[in-house]
């Protein structure tokens, strides 16, 4: 057997377990059918979607705090995608609009944007303020996959 994958259904935010193997037959979410996004393409989630997410999941969650001004954001965010699709079913990565969703910012107290933090087992276990591309990027999640 191997190491199933896990990834959540962007409709109902249900965590979903996939057999490698199984991966290529349009897996569809336990909870709602809808079609697993293979890609793990990022999506936006509110405060209380992230907190149920980081409680929930049985791999790393990286979440990119950003906001629509934000010029460095919007250059990481094909980088941020990317690394979503290349850590499909190891880590979930998200994002979190900081104009519209200000308690998780606010708690964390995150002074500038983009800044990416790494949820595992619940808890903060890597945060970066300012864009990091290529492989510093890919290291800042890989050490904790
Ligand atoms: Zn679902």
């Amino acid at each position: 057997m191997s190491k199933p994958l896990l990834f959540r259904c962007n409709q109902c935010g249900g965590i979903n377990r996939i057999p490698p193997e199984r991966l290529g037959e349009g897996p569809v979410c336990g909870r709602c059918r809808q079609p697993i996004d293979r890609a793990a393409t990022p999506v936006d989630l509110d405060d209380a979607g992230l907190a149920r997410l980081v409680k929930s999941s049985p791999v790393p969650v990286l979440v990119d705090f950003w906001a629509a001004w934000c010029g460095p954001c919007k250059m990481l965010a094909p980088h941020i995608t990317d690394l979503a699709r290349r850590y499909a079913g190891r880590a979930i990565v998200v994002k979190i609009n900081t104009d519209m969703h200000q308690q998780t910012a606010g708690a964390l107290a995150i002074q500038s944007i983009p800044t990416l933090v790494v949820y595992k087992g619940g808890k903060i276990v890597a945060k970066q303020a300012g864009a990091v591309m290529g492989p510093q990027l890919d290291a800042f999640l890989a050490a904790h996959v």
